[in-house]
């Protein structure tokens, strides 16, 4: 269910809101475009929350979210904050790692596997289900871990062992069983084809890249947003937990004990994040998105976004790549990936390199996320004015997010 959890009442026109990252901003925004009046209390000194555009000597780090892939609730939303936004460059390759080079992923050896067992069925779709398991029959376990997982690891940072398939396929996890992979190839092409057609799609960032949006959103809502936050939390007139999982069961454990247990439920994945200011492009990743890295290949990280390409920067002498893992990087490990993928790198040509580590960086869709959700969802439904939200509840990428709470301020009681 792609819906924020709980209900507010529309005839209270005031929100509360808790958190000023990328979910609470959004929804503050849209509740506030309804006509309440909304409070939103930051326990740090800072919005944005995951979202920070670091302003370095050599260039802008983004320490969070890269970019919001548009829909058409994404393209409006950018509208109306009057942003312009930066759309990803055209044709760029998107590379994996195949036998330690940056490769094309559609190779023969994957086609002709798809093409042997497209009229295969698939297995039930249950709620157990991960998206390895109703791949494998189609791909076999070898592309599964070397195709398969560093893809979807590149947006959730886990392999796809552990991804459970109807919330990563929320539209066609509802069908219990296809015919073949075939047709739900075919149902995935139809869902795609569906889409309305936005006058633009793809990627977008901004001139100071996401830290822009934030700050957009931030003086819109600068009467609204109240930093360095720390008073108890409590639930009066409509109230919304807009934090990560584990402080949203940190805030509930002592007015809502069966809800905060729910949350505590939820797991999170580390992710670290270094951005290399280099000066000069590599070679393996020249016009490309970047490279996504299966794991045990030798690399600390998992995927490789090449920044200039995607969003070509006033700077032009200086590239940029982030380096993603999920583990603590150091600057150490850094470098032997770089080396690994460049060995002629000479020292000197690093500029810089700015690195973050967000210990509870993303919440693992896995089975006891489906399960805690829906929980929470039938605990929160007996709730007159408590609603929570954030990237663990109606999807992990901002455009996800967006979607819901538009849809959520403008039909708070909807829970069919
Ligand atoms: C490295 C990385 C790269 C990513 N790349 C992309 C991308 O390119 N595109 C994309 O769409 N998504 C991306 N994402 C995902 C996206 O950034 C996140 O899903 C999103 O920013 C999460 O927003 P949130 O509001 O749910 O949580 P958070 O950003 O965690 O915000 C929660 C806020 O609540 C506050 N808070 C916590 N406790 C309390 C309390 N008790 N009282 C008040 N406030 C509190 C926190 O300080 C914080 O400000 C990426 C994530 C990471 C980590």
């Amino acid at each position: 269910m792609n819906r924020i959890i709980g209900k507010i009442n529309p005839d209270q026109r005031h929100v509360t809101i808790w958190g000023a990252g990328f979910s609470g901003l959004v929804l503050g925004y849209f509740l506030k475009d309804q006509g309440y009046a909304v409070t939103i209390y930051e326990k740090s000194n800072r919005i944005g929350g995951k979202i920070q555009t670091k302003r370095t000597g050599a260039g802008l780090a983004e320490r969070g979210a890269h970019a919001l892939y548009l829909n058409q609730d994404g393209l409006e939303l950018i509208k109306e904050l009057k942003l312009e936004p930066i759309p990803a460059a055209k044709k760029l390759r998107h590379l994996l790692m195949i036998n330690g080079k940056p490769k094309r992923p559609l190779q023969f050896s994957l086609f002709s596997k798809i093409a042997t067992n497209v009229y295969k069925k698939p297995p039930l779709v249950s709620d157990g289900l991960t998206v390895a398991d109703f791949f494998r029959p189609l791909l076999g376990s070898a592309n599964v871990h070397n195709y398969l997982s560093p893809i979807l690891g590149g947006i959730y940072a886990t392999p796809a062992d552990q991804l459970h398939f109807k919330s990563i396929f929320p539209q066609v996890g509802q069908k219990a069983q296809f015919d073949s992979y075939w047709s739900f190839l075919k149902m995935l092409m139809k869902l795609k084809k569906s889409q309305p057609k936005i006058e633009l799609s793809g990627s977008v960032t901004f001139e100071g890249g996401m830290q822009t949006l934030i700050n957009r959103l931030g003086e819109v809502l600068k009467h609204e947003i109240k930093l360095n936050y720390k008073e108890e939390f409590r639930i009066k007139g409509n109230t919304i937990v807009c934090t990560d999982a584990v402080n949203a069961a940190q805030i509930l454990k002592e007015l809502r004990p069966e809800l905060s247990r729910e949350l505590a439920r939820i797991q999170y994945r580390a992710v670290s994040s270094s951005t290399v200011f280099l000066k000069r492009e590599l070679k393996g990743l020249n016009k490309a998105f970047g490279v996504l890295i299966p794991l045990e290949n030798g690399y600390h990280s998992i995927g490789i976004i090449n920044n200039k390409a995607i969003f070509p920067t006033n700077n032009q002498e200086i590239q940029s790549y982030t380096f993603i893992s999920p583990k603590q990087l150091t600057d150490e490990e850094v470098l032997q990936d770089l080396m690994l993928l460049s060995p002629d790198i000479k020292g000197e040509e690093i500029e810089h390199i700015e690195t973050v580590y967000w210990d509870k960086a993303l919440p693992i869709y896995d089975l006891q996320l489906f399960l805690s959700i829906k929980k929470l969802h039938q605990l929160a439904y007996k709730e007159d004015n408590l609603a929570i939200f954030g990237n663990y509840v109606a999807g992990i990428s901002l455009r996800d997010m967006i979607t819901a709470a538009k849809t959520f301020s403008r039909h708070p009681l909807d829970y069919t």
